[in-house]
């Protein structure tokens, strides 16, 4: 079986995601792609041997569409994912699954109306070999239970158009998943902590932040967002345990000993750093849609970063320990 795929938002992810169906996942390919530039949608289908199609909901309706992904500009996600939910399609959206957490309920309300899941979000980290092997040690319980968490996320450097608020909701929000993977349990509580500002960031921004978590069972969880650090794209993760601790890997690269040193390389951006675990996402995803059965990041954790993001950002701007008030898990997404 072929799973054929309409693409909306032919920006950078989008693009990337095309040449990963096209060339990385067997059993799937692009037929229909969609941007609000039509030039750019022309030139990045006909490479492709797809269609280009005027609008996102002649993606979704067109009638070779077996599967779509949305990787347009945030404030649209909502209205495409509930488009696709509505013509019974599989959908695939990069995050955030919607910019606000009521139109994310929107969407799970949506799909549990439909009655089967059909919504995945692009939280890709689930995929990283590294946060894999760390969750099979945490699920075997040889560390103990879990107690506390340390996690930085640095860049090189951020562009001028990124503000304070974007620490939280576009870069800590991979975390915010992840942790709730890790742990399988809510973060119920965030606090931000604003450190001495770096000299080598853009005035109006806060860098880095400190972000605090408390999870539904008290793990205490500190995260570093430091989008200035100047070396490259650096992730960490350690979790410790009541009898060991559990760090995540950094990426292989060769140790160079020589004139009196030893030296190893640092990525330099998350495209790198996660290349692996985009490719990985995507083969797994096309695999489930054969099975019928998803098991990728739900929409309602979609919607629950969304909470957490609010929260943090609340957190941020008052300078208070917010809490994360979830609605009660649908039994419709597990336990
Ligand atoms: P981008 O390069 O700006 O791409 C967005 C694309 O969607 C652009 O081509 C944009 O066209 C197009 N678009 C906007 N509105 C549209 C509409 N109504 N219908 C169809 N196409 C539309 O942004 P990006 O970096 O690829 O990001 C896209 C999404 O992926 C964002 O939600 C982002 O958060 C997410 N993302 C996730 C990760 C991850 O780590 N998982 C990484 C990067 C991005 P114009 O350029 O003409 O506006």
């Amino acid at each position: 079986m072929t799973v054929h795929i309409g693409v909306i938002g032919a920006g950078m992810i989008g693009q990337d995601h095309i040449r990963r169906i096209t060339d990385v996942v067997t059993g799937a390919d692009v037929v229909a792609v969609t941007d609000v530039d039509t030039a750019r949608s022309q030139e990045v289908a006909s490479g492709v041997n797809a269609r280009a199609l005027s609008t996102g909901h002649d993606v979704i309706n067109d009638q070779l569409v077996d599967a779509v992904v949305v990787t347009s500009w945030g404030p649209t996600h909502a209205e495409y994912v509930l488009g696709a939910i509505e013509a019974g399609k599989y959908v695939f959206c990069e995050k955030p699954l919607a910019t606000t957490a009521e139109d994310c309920l929107r969407i799970v309300e949506a799909e549990q109306a439909f009655g089967r899941r059909l919504v995945q979000v692009g939280f890709m980290r689930r995929y990283d070999a590294g946060y894999r092997a760390m969750k099979q040690v945490l699920d075997s319980g040889e560390i103990g239970a879990p107690l506390m968490m340390h996690c930085a996320h640095r860049n090189a450097s951020s562009p001028e158009s990124y503000h304070s608020d974007m620490a939280v909701q576009d870069t800590a929000v991979h975390e915010f998943d992840i942790i709730r993977w890790l742990l399988a349990e809510d973060i119920v509580s965030a606090q931000v902590i604003k450190p001495r500002k770096t000299s080598r960031r853009f005035e109006h921004l806060q860098d880095p932040q400190f972000m605090l978590f408390e999870t539904a069972s008290g793990v205490r969880v500190d995260l570093e967002v430091f989008v200035n650090c100047q070396y490259g794209y650096d992730i960490q993760c350690e979790t410790v345990g009541e009898t060991g601790t559990v760090r995540l890997p950094d990426p292989a690269d060769v140790w160079v000993r020589g004139a009196g040193q030893l030296r190893t390389g640092v990525l330099q951006d998350w495209k790198q750093r996660f290349a692996a675990a985009f490719d990985r996402e995507f083969v797994e995803w096309v695999a489930s849609i054969e099975d019928g059965r998803l098991a990728g990041p739900s929409a309602w954790d979609g919607y629950a970063t969304a909470v957490i993001s609010d929260a943090t950002t609340e957190a941020l701007h008052s300078g208070r320990v917010v809490s994360v008030d979830l609605k009660d898990r649908p039994a419709f997404y597990g336990s």
